[in-house]
């Protein structure tokens, strides 16, 4: 079984993990999407974790895997239909994840208006970091967040630009499903996505949060 494991020792059982697409108005520009008017909500199942140090490994019906760096908050406590104001209540602590995407995959998908699950949800689609608790992080509005590809910077932006908050993200999830101790939001990600290649090392980060590096078989 898939754990989150927070910096304080803390351990929970990874239940769904809910991400938002299309969430920074430059990451849309890049891809040449149109600004949402509500969340773009998907999944991604609990096997598709991984930790730092651990292998990905692109399916072999891909050609085209892109890194997405993201803030990804794990919830702490049940939690539905929570108001935008006590939304973060409910949020154990925050890290940082890499939705890993076959970009080709969805996009041939996306023009038949077929659900994105294989682009999203293959085995070690999802590198996750160790959770710093809540009480650690004073704004998850106003955090640096990164990835590098062998080095070299590729993202670089800040959770200020995100167009929902994670507390309207908490909020207006809770409002569809029931929220769960262990349950993982993904929040989006900043422009700066590029394929990625075997062999290649990816490292996500945010400061004062977490940190995830993993290689590319
Ligand atoms: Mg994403």
């Amino acid at each position: 079984m898939k754990t989150a494991r927070l910096s304080n020792g803390k351990e929970f059982p990874i239940g769904k993990i809910l991400c938002i697409g299309r969430n920074y108005v430059d990451h849309i520009s890049e891809l040449g999407n149109e600004v949402p008017t509500a969340p773009v909500i998907f999944m991604k199942p609990a096997t598709a974790v991984i930790y730092d140090g651990e292998e990905v490994v692109v399916p072999d019906y891909s050609d085209n895997c892109h890194h997405e760096a993201e803030l990804a908050l794990l919830i702490g406590q049940q939690c539905k239909g929570v108001a935008e104001e006590e939304a973060l209540g409910c949020v154990a602590g925050y890290g940082v994840a890499i939705d890993l995407t076959l970009r080709d995959v969805q996009d041939g998908l996306k023009k038949k208006g077929l659900p994105w699950d294989i682009a999203k949800g293959f085995d070690t689609a999802c590198p996750l970091s160790e959770f710093a608790p809540a009480a650690e992080v004073s704004d998850p509005q106003n955090l640096n967040i990164r990835l590098t590809v062998n080095g070299e910077l590729r993202q670089n932006g800040s959770t200020a630009l995100m167009i929902n908050s994670a507390a309207r993200l908490v909020s207006h999830l809770s409002a569809i499903f029931t929220l769960e101790p262990g349950d993982i939001i993904l929040t989006g990600t900043p422009a700066g996505v590029s394929r990625v290649c075997s062999g290649d090392r990816l490292c996500a980060e945010i400061s004062g949060v977490g940190r995830v590096e993993v290689s590319v078989h």
